[in-house]
């Protein structure tokens, strides 16, 4: 049975959090005096809404969540941050990732000072059988499940998320920054069975707002009630709700990018796959591609020195690039230069 205290820390969970003028009231007034703002009117002057409820309308419209299952964070790199202050105890609980992965799950950690525990995937960039990997989550803390994966691109199932979270004493993270370039069916699906689960999202990649900073999670009322909690009053700018709100309401031109962008994504795994200094072309569901080269750090210094910049992630994984899939101007400048090396 999911119960909030037992995952959340003690201090947390007895935390009275700060009320700040915006929460303290709302709704329709003439004369603004409570949050010692400058009364001349701009568009930036008066403090943002404090839980975003226009974003979030819009949000849990497209999303089909209710409005109180919904966090909206500084980039969803906020929220995995809150995570980990709300739920997992410094120096006692634990955090589990399987590398190689999203780097910053592990820099959160150290950051509040947990553990972290890593159950490498194995040679496909599969997640172990749910029985190896069993009595390696027996402590609280979180647990993070990237898919589509950074940097591999592959996806896991939603069943191997839910058995893993119905074994799991802790939270499981999902983040599906990368979701919206997928066909798979989100973990939100999951949120009604099975309560230890949290899906992150984020308008940073499909959506084209990186700048907003704009990331969602997504999870049962109670946890989003304990992210409400701890987060700093005002955690989402005012133009950013706004911007964020637009771009919904302008989704067909995102859905459309998506779709440019996957076709390219296909050109250039058929174009890298013919390139000699090519290995293999992994398997995406996301904007970007892993690459394995014969000599990748030639490739990714010599790429740089004529200012075409690419990931190097040949220490997570030998021999590999990350690529993001560029427009298709920029793609076809990147082919000519790997193939010209
Ligand atoms: N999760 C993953 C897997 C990512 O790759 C990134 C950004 N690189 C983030 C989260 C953070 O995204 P945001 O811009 O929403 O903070």
């Amino acid at each position: 049975m999911f119960d909030i205290k037992n995952v959340t820390r003690n201090n947390i969970f007895r935390l009275t959090p700060y009320s700040s003028a915006r929460q303290e009231f709302t709704g329709e007034a003439n004369i603004w005096l409570d949050a010692n703002e400058n009364p001349f009117e701009t568009e930036v002057n008066r403090y943002p809404d404090p839980y975003q409820i226009a974003l979030k309308t819009a949000i849990s419209n497209l999303k089909k969540i209710p409005v109180s299952q919904i966090f909206i964070g500084n980039g969803s790199d906020e929220a995995i941050d809150l995570l980990f202050r709300a739920f997992c105890e410094p120096g006692e609980d634990k955090s589990y990732i399987f590398p190689p992965t999203y780097g910053m799950y592990e820099v959160s950690a150290n950051i509040n000072n947990v553990e972290t525990v890593k159950i490498n995937l194995a040679a496909d960039f599969e997640i172990p059988e749910c029985s190896a990997i069993l009595k390696q989550i027996d402590s609280k803390g979180l647990l993070f499940i990237c898919s589509p994966n950074n940097p591999t691109g592959n996806v896991y199932a939603l069943e191997t998320i839910a058995e893993i979270a119905s074994n799991f004493k802790g939270l499981v993270v999902v983040d599906e920054a990368y979701i919206d370039f997928s066909n798979r069916e989100s973990a939100i699906s999951l949120l009604e069975e099975v309560l230890n689960i949290v899906v992150l999202q984020t308008m940073s990649k499909a959506y084209g707002v990186a700048g907003l900073r704009l990331g969602m999670a997504f999870a049962n009322e109670q946890i989003i009630t304990v992210l409400n909690k701890i987060k700093p009053p005002y955690n989402v700018n005012s133009l950013s709700q706004m911007e964020g709100l637009k771009t919904l309401q302008n989704r067909t031109k995102v859905l459309e990018q998506i779709e440019l962008l996957n076709s390219e994504k296909a050109v250039l795994v058929e174009l890298l796959k013919q390139i000699p200094s090519v290995k293999k072309v992994y398997p995406s569901e996301a904007n970007f591609l892993l690459v394995e080269f014969k000599d990748s750090n030639k490739i990714f210094t010599t790429l740089r020195s004529k200012g075409i910049i690419i990931r190097n992630r040949t220490l997570q994984i030998k021999n590999c690039l990350r690529i993001t899939v560029g427009s298709p101007e920029q793609n076809k400048v990147l082919i000519n230069a790997i193939k010209e090396i």
